[in-house]
């Protein structure tokens, strides 16, 4: 080492020692800030928050992943601190993230057509979910679940519903370990159990007589699992109806939130007597649109009278909650939020066949379908103090869409498009060309790309070459 090199090393090392004391200082002033200032502002736009009041702000700002502000402009752009970022939505629409009550994205994800978990979670993220209710999960998909939430590939949040039948198999009382509302970190909680009572439209099978699944619920009930049972037809549906009455007790279903999933064909009275108990109904947004008609026109002919009846519904009052049930491939495969919505305000599907006036008269409001996918979903989980609204406090689980879906005619809801999905305050997708922030790099997950095994044995081997490049080196 020359004069000079030690002169330039021992100036550095006085120069750190003066700034340290500086930083330290520097930062408890910045803590002693009362004021925290926002990570991220979003302005601009038309926010919509989907609370009573306000239910539109022009802006929001964010802190740590949750809402920390929202109302005019000017005052939100008084809040920015020196490292805010800001998204300017230039007229585009903000709304709370899309939260999909009954879903199978990461566990059927090769069905949807993808290539690995990740792509499904891609597409989710791309169509605006920022949560979604996986409907079945088993012990296997379960284990799935936790290890990618390990790995931090799980960049949607997940309530997993843990199965406890399949057609006529039991899976037993394994759910039992877990406890209900127990979350594994911010993407992945226990939503409750489910169970199958029926199939489908047109397979009039029970999975169950009413004495068994008297005892199945009644057990999933007394540990305190929120249930939500399978039930297309509405004489199966008779059936569930009786089990979740006998163990409600009288009491009210808020405390529990049991829900009935599907709910194709459902009568009158099964509609009355859903309202008084408070049943949650889960119900498919795009299902029952006029693309199903060429493969169900005897069916609908015969039964048109009480199928989809999602209008009534949520007419009647009950708790509803919307979903899309992708990847279930059975019968309109569709992710796409804004193609939900679409398809059950217009009841037109992608094929664009005139939905017959019985469809038509079950199409729901943009209102109502936004609802059922942001704020009646959430309290579908209990989590409506947490998501599913633009409100302080909340999670930064947002959606930015190219148009207002309350103002566009019906017509255009299905080319609106998602520019930007944001799960916890950070960006997630961006669509390309949109001009809006792209999402953050993500560190290599080598295990995405490896399976352990090939880590394990490429450290090895790169460790043993290092080893001996260097005893040769040593040697010659
Ligand atoms: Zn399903």
């Amino acid at each position: 080492m020359n004069q000079r090199t030690l002169n330039v090393a021992v100036l550095t090392v006085l120069t750190l020692l003066l700034l340290f004391p500086m930083l330290v200082a520097s930062q408890g002033f910045r803590d002693k800030e009362t004021k925290p200032s926002p990570d991220t502002i979003i302005h601009n736009g038309v926010i919509l928050t989907m609370e009573q009041s306000p239910a539109q702000v022009e802006a929001l700002a964010i802190q740590g992943g949750s809402i920390l502000a929202i109302g005019d402009e000017s005052d939100i752009l008084a809040m920015a601190g020196r490292n805010t970022r800001f998204i300017n939505l230039e007229g585009r629409t903000l709304l709370p993230g899309f939260i999909d009550s009954h879903a199978h994205y990461v566990q059927w994800w090769s069905d949807g057509g993808f290539s690995t978990p990740d792509e499904a979670v891609d597409f989710a993220l791309s169509c605006g979910w920022t949560s979604y209710s996986s409907m079945c999960v088993d012990p296997n998909f379960l284990e799935e679940l936790r290890t990618l939430d390990q790995q931090d590939r799980l960049r949607i949040r997940v309530n997993a519903y843990l199965q406890l039948s399949w057609e006529f198999y039991r899976l037993g009382d394994w759910y039992q370990a877990y406890q209900p509302g127990q979350e594994f970190s911010s993407k992945l909680r226990i939503g409750g159990v489910k169970i199958f009572m029926d199939y489908w439209w047109m397979e009039w099978v029970h999975y169950f007589n009413q004495t068994e699944l008297d005892t199945l619920v009644q057990e999933a009930h007394e540990a305190g699992f929120q249930i939500a049972i399978h039930s297309v037809v509405d004489n199966a549906t008779d059936i569930v109806l009786n089990s979740l009455e006998s163990v409600l007790e009288g009491q009210s279903n808020e405390l529990y939130r049991h829900r009935i999933e599907h709910l194709v064909l459902l009568r009158d009275d099964q509609i009355q007597r859903m309202s008084n108990l408070g049943i949650i109904a889960s119900f498919q947004l795009p299902w029952c649109n006029s693309d199903s008609i060429p493969d169900f026109t005897q069916f609908y002919q015969d039964y048109s009278h009480i199928v989809g009846r999602w209008r009534d519904i949520v007419q009647a009052g009950m708790p509803s909650i919307g979903s899309t049930d992708f990847t279930n491939l059975f019968p309109d495969s569709v992710g796409s939020a804004t193609d939900a919505i679409s398809m059950a305000v217009t009841k037109t599907g992608y094929l664009g066949l005139a939905p017959p006036d019985w469809m038509l008269n079950q199409s729901l409001s943009v209102e109502q379908a936004l609802r059922l996918i942001t704020i009646d979903a959430a309290y579908g989980t209990f989590q409506e103090d947490v998501k599913g609204s633009i409100k302080v406090g909340k999670l930064a689980d947002l959606v930015i869409l190219s148009d207002n879906p309350l103002t566009v005619s019906e017509d255009d809801l299905a080319d609106i498009e998602v520019l930007l999905t944001m799960v916890g305050g950070r960006i997630e997708y961006t669509k390309e060309g949109s001009g809006f922030p792209e999402p953050p790099p993500r560190p290599i997950q080598w295990s995405e790309i490896l399976p352990p095994p090939l880590i394990f044995i490429s450290f090895l081997f790169l460790t043993l070459f290092a080893f001996f490049a260097y005893f040769e080196r040593k040697g010659g």
